[in-house]
């Protein structure tokens, strides 16, 4: 198992919730609602403070317990004196002509991500980050050139989307997370899920699961037990190839689980009625955007309940592939639509602050850990 690093660096934190003596006090951020109950009782407060508390951390975005004012003094100050919140905190505030808005995020041990808001999708979207770095190494992808450097925890991951949801006004409004911001979340199971109970908590923000869609290279046994979940998010799949050869070269992971396995763990998810699984393929200029290619797709995903969404690569310096031409996108897209299968290409929002798909990387990261080496220790 990946041991993800140790909290081990509060001196270097700025916010009032700093311990720096570097105790293991347990983070309000870090408990879903069962667990903060558990940790009020132990601490001979009613159970039902729970509520507030999230209300309070959620909804309204205090970083600091003493300002919880429907508390009594008593168990603010217990708060404050026997937990910590930990908030990311704003580094960079990036705005595209687009009104895309790319935060860069920095974590109680100093680690980065980033996390970004797309308005107006029509919905108002935040893309989350769900481990810094990843380990699935898609040629692509530059968070995949960074390798894995450490998992999010839950707190974390919900701790995105808490600063998102203030830093735009929209903590009392509605808005939908797509996980595809830096990682893979089903490589980060456990913390990803409970983040997903965070954010459903009816004092917070009472998030819908149907808001959510978790993007995944094709985990199997993730996506299997994903199937089972009671908090089950919209399932998007990142195909990206149409035969095992071509996949395996361009998404790695698909070595241990190729196509026809990953296929039939689509087959299998349980679809609620109307809804569809997303195929993501980034389109790669003369590589997998032949009508031979386009074929294969729809031949791939006949009977499904699926939609593609096609994504035009956003190229970046180190990427060693090229952005077709429109008419070659168009060409591809207008191939599924005429055999019905439903399609998009998808608009690439925030290129000139690079907040787009496969643009997150954290510049300067030196904890760098070799993909290939976190790949055979994780699949
Ligand atoms: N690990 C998850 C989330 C990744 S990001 C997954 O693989 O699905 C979301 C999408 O952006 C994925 O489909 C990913 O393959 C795609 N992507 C990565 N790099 C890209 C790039 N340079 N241009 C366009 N899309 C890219």
């Amino acid at each position: 198992m990946y041991e993800p690093l140790s909290y081990n660096h509060w001196t270097h934190m700025a916010e009032p919730t700093q311990d720096p003596a570097g105790s293991t006090r347990p983070d309000l951020a870090e408990l879903e609602p069962g667990e903060l109950e558990t940790a009020l009782a132990a601490h001979g407060a009613p159970r039902f403070h729970a509520g507030q508390i999230y209300r309070w951390v959620y909804r309204v975005g205090v970083t600091d317990a003493t300002l919880m004012t429907d508390l009594s003094k008593g168990l603010r100050a217990t708060l404050a004196s026997a937990f910590q919140l930990s908030t990311p905190r704003i580094v960079q505030d990036d705005l595209s002509s687009d009104g895309t808005r790319k935060l860069l995020l920095e974590l109680a041990d100093r680690s980065r991500v980033e996390a970004v808001y797309i308005p107006d999708t029509p919905a108002q979207t935040f893309c989350i980050s769900t481990q810094v770095g990843c380990a699935m190494a898609c040629g692509f992808c530059l968070t995949g050139k960074m390798g894995l450097v450490r998992h999010l925890t839950a707190g974390e991951i919900a701790g995105q989307v808490r600063v998102l949801a203030h830093a735009t006004g929209l903590a009392d409004k509605s808005f939908n997370i797509v996980l595809m911001g830096m990682g893979e979340p089903l490589h980060n199971y456990d913390n990803t899920m409970k983040a997903l109970r965070m954010l459903h908590a009816a004092s917070g923000f009472a998030m819908s699961p149907r808001r959510v869609t978790l993007s995944t290279v094709g985990i199997v046994p993730a996506m299997d037990r994903l199937a089972r979940e009671p908090l089950m998010p919209n399932l998007a799949v990142s195909l990206h190839a149409t035969t095992d050869e071509q996949r395996t070269a361009l998404v790695p992971p698909n070595r241990k689980y190729p196509l026809a396995d990953v296929l039939a763990a689509c087959r299998r998810f349980p679809l609620k009625q109307r809804s569809r699984i997303t195929f993501e393929y980034v389109l790669l200029d003369q590589v997998n955007d032949t009508p031979e290619d386009a074929r294969r797709l729809v031949r791939l995903l006949s009977g499904m309940k699926a939609k593609v969404n096609l994504i035009p690569l956003n190229a970046a310096p180190g990427i060693a592939f090229d952005r077709p031409s429109d008419e070659r996108v168009d060409a591809f897209a207008r191939i599924l639509a005429e055999r019905d299968v439903s399609v998009s290409v998808r608009k690439s929002r925030g290129r000139d602050i690079r907040a787009a798909c496969g643009q997150l990387i954290v510049e300067g990261s030196t904890t760098r850990r070799s993909a290939a080496q976190a790949l055979a220790v994780h699949l």
